[in-house]
């Protein structure tokens, strides 16, 4: 069995030691890993899968659900780069989740796309919740400011999932744990139906202790990525 695997399956049971037998959803990053990967990951039983770069994605997980008629249903692909307007009626059919949804305008065009192409789509609003302004998201102050309209930006095929929330770029971990437990209160507090998506191969342990209901795990699976490659 490749390394990866075993690496995904003991992830999997340490989630499970640290919320009681309550894990979130395990999503395997494959971003940037060849078709044989993913491949692989299927047979092992791996269901949850992470892209950002859309053409990718639907280059190997087309060739998956042809190679494998029940991939179609089993397999859930998640978004994870920021959405952009332009480009977004491509997710629709390929993605069940998109984790990056960061303006009003993309909230608009991804509502009225997926009712236009009728496929289903699960979304979170991303959150900036360090300030950095490399960082793509809505503040809490302006979600807070907007909260009665955004409980209605839904419909029969797009629905409102939660929200995703990332650490600092230097990894605090001091830090993360500070701004993970903000969006947990945050969530609790003004939107307690909502779902969090937090935590990644550095700081999963800190955003599943939290109660997040999925986190996002590449390079601590699969090995570092290549530079170069559509990594961000
Ligand atoms: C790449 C990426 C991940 C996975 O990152 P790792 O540090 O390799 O686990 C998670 N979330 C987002 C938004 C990403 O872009």
């Amino acid at each position: 069995m490749p390394d990866y695997i075993t690496t995904y399956q003991s992830i999997q049971n340490e989630c499970k030691t640290l919320t009681n037998g309550n894990p979130p959803t395990l999503i395997a990053v494959s971003k940037t890993k060849p078709y044989e990967v993913v491949r692989e990951a299927y047979l092992q039983g791996i269901r949850e899968f992470g892209e950002n770069y859309i053409p990718e994605a639907i280059e190997k997980f087309t060739k998956l659900r042809e190679e494998f008629p029940d991939a179609d249903t089993s397999v859930n692909v998640h978004h994870i780069g920021p959405v952009q307007s332009g480009t977004l009626r491509k997710l629709f059919g390929v993605f069940s989740y998109t984790h990056g949804v960061g303006s009003f305008s993309s909230l608009h065009e991804l509502l009225k796309r997926a009712e236009k192409e009728k496929k289903k789509i699960r979304y979170f609003l991303q959150t900036n919740l360090t300030g950095e302004n490399t960082k793509h998201g809505f503040s809490l102050q302006t979600l807070l400011e907007n909260k009665t309209n955004l409980a209605s930006q839904q419909n029969e095929f797009c629905v409102w999932e939660g929200f995703m929330g990332m650490g600092p770029s230097s990894g605090d971990l001091m830090e993360t744990t500070e701004v993970f437990t903000k969006l947990k209160n945050f969530r609790e507090e003004h939107f307690p139906g909502l779902k969090l998506s937090m935590g990644m191969s550095g700081d999963y342990t800190l955003a599943v202790g939290l109660g997040s209901n999925y986190v996002r795990i590449g390079s601590k699976i699969f090995g570092e990525r290549e530079y170069g490659a559509h990594s961000v």
